[in-house]
């Protein structure tokens, strides 16, 4: 008979994990506390607008398509997909905004106009963050289920040692002159959910992810990609039941049971927690639990974000698909997110218009923006805050785009901390997880396999390699990769 596996969560790790298990021969079954499946990944639509509710940075393409060549297919098979250009725009004041485009040629052509020079030191710059991509995503990554330090250990490591130690604000500062530049170079971490100056320049990979293969948008949003994955998940028999909120992990000797969904008791061989790692280990008794609450306290979070999806019964003309508003200062917000944690009084932001891509995401002359505001973990969300971030974000890009957006909304819907918690269960209403700094890196990071309890396995933005839709996909086949090892080839 098949080993029975349950999944809690259908974010990116779940679903992965769920389709590499369910390939192997187990007998899977996702329990997602959400109506909808996707977890942040989610998507609605209301008066003809389409908007994702998370994720809208398709980067790292190689690694969406290694998952689906997996599976035998081609990311072309279960969706269009069409590369951005300009990729974005950053916008510093409204006489100055950089247009990044789609080849490295056009991009050196744009530094070189900003500071004389500094084309060629960006050719440099990204040869060495090629190597570094192809050693650390194209070859570690998959590798690395965070066991141990010898993971990270290899000649080829060694000998870059100094980028573990240098901080990656510090190396671009050393090379680019120009604070626009340097900016630019530093907002890819972002990603990686902490300061520049608290992550290694190991992690000037990004900037190849950025520059050297492109930023992608899915025709109809990023939900193409949640439901492609569910598509293959169902095909190879994965059951999925939503609204079905795990309330208690039962443990026997030691070893995983089963879970309790409202009230009824669901046994399982194997339990894999795709939700929030933290929130998993609340849903054990206290002697199972792995990691305290101190634990948690003390680690760095990856922001918040205060998020606005708007539709406009117009068009925008000035403005791209991806449009980083950088006309504040960098240094500071971060230290509102980081160091002193408070609403930031002039923050950085990002707007997103898919329509400007793919005309259908919004309804006939008409468009539909998606703006993120990061912020700190654990601020307190109350109508009144997002109304006056509101109405500074609208005028800043009123004052950018000289049109008139506030009296043209048609649609308006906020998104805060008080939302990520009470819909995903996320600690102090983190978006995107643990940060990837030096001490919460690889083998530090909160492991894939439970310590206390047998068949109990977490995944997802918390765990290994850290967040980010690429690397909880490549969470979900590391864990699962775990599991058949331990219960297929043992
Ligand atoms: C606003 C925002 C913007 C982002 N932008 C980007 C981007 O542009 N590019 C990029 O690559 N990444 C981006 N990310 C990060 C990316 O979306 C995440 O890293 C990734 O989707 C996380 O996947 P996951 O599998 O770890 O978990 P999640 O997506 O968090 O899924 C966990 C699931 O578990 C469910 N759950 C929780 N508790 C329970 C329970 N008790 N019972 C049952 N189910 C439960 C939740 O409802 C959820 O569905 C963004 C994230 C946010 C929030």
């Amino acid at each position: 008979m098949k080993k029975k596996v349950i999944i809690i969560g259908s974010g990116f790790s779940s679903l992965s994990t769920s389709c590499y298990l369910a390939k192997a021969g187990f007998d899977v079954s996702i329990y997602e506390k959400n109506l909808d499946f996707g977890g942040r990944a989610r998507q609605f639509k209301e008066n003809g607008f389409t908007f994702d509710m998370g994720p809208s940075w398709y980067w790292m393409p190689d690694v969406f398509e290694r998952f689906f060549n997996d599976f035998n297919k081609r990311s072309s098979d279960l969706y269009e997909i069409k590369k951005l250009n300009p990729a974005y725009r950053v916008i510093f004041d409204n006489e100055t905004h950089l247009k990044i485009g789609d080849s490295i040629d056009e991009i050196v052509d744009s530094f070189e106009k900003i500071e004389k020079g500094s084309g060629k030191k960006l050719i440099k710059f990204l040869n060495e963050s090629k190597k570094n991509y192809e050693l650390a995503v194209t070859n570690m990554l998959y590798k690395m289920p965070g066991k141990s330090i010898f993971e990270l250990i290899n000649s080829q490591t060694i000998s870059k040692i100094n980028l573990f130690i240098t901080n990656i604000k510090s190396q671009i500062n050393k090379i680019f002159k120009d604070q626009k530049l340097r900016s630019v170079l530093q907002f890819p971490v972002l990603f990686l959910g902490a300061k520049p100056s608290e992550t290694p320049a190991f992690y000037n990979f990004m900037n190849y992810a950025d520059f050297g293969l492109g930023t992608w948008q899915p025709k109809n949003g990023f939900y193409d990609v949640v439901q492609s994955m569910i598509k293959i998940a169902k095909e190879n028999g994965v059951k999925f039941y939503n609204n079905s909120p795990v309330d208690k992990i039962i443990v026997k000797d030691n070893t995983v049971s089963g879970i309790i969904v409202k009230k009824s008791i669901i046994e399982c061989d194997i339990l894999i927690s795709g939700a929030d790692y933290s929130h998993t280990e609340q849903l054990l008794d206290k002697k199972y639990r792995q990691y305290s609450e101190k634990y948690w306290s003390k680690r760095t979070w990856a922001p918040s974000s205060l998020l606005f999806y708007i539709g406009l019964d117009k068009k925008i003309n000035d403005l791209d698909h991806h449009n980083l508003f950088f006309d504040t200062d960098f240094d500071k917000h971060a230290d509102e997110i980081y160091t002193k944690p408070k609403w930031p009084e002039s923050p950085l932001f990002y707007l997103n218009i898919t329509s400007k891509t793919f005309k259908h995401t919004a309804p006939k002359n008409c468009e539909n923006l998606f703006i993120l505001v990061p912020i700190a973990t654990n601020l307190e969300d109350t109508d009144e805050i997002r109304e006056k971030y509101f109405d500074l974000v609208i005028r800043r890009i009123e004052k950018t785009t000289n049109e008139n957006i506030k009296s043209h909304i048609i649609f308006k819907k906020s998104y805060c901390v008080k939302d990520f918690k009470s819909d995903y269960n996320s600690f102090g209403g983190n978006a995107y997880g643990l940060a990837n700094t030096l001490t919460q890196t690889a083998f530090l990071r909160p492991k894939l396999k439970s310590k206390k309890v047998k068949k109990l396995y977490f995944s997802g933005q918390l765990t290994v390699p850290g967040p980010g839709v690429p690397p909880a996909i490549v969470s979900g086949k590391l864990v699962s990769d775990l599991i058949i090892n331990d219960e297929v080839n043992f």
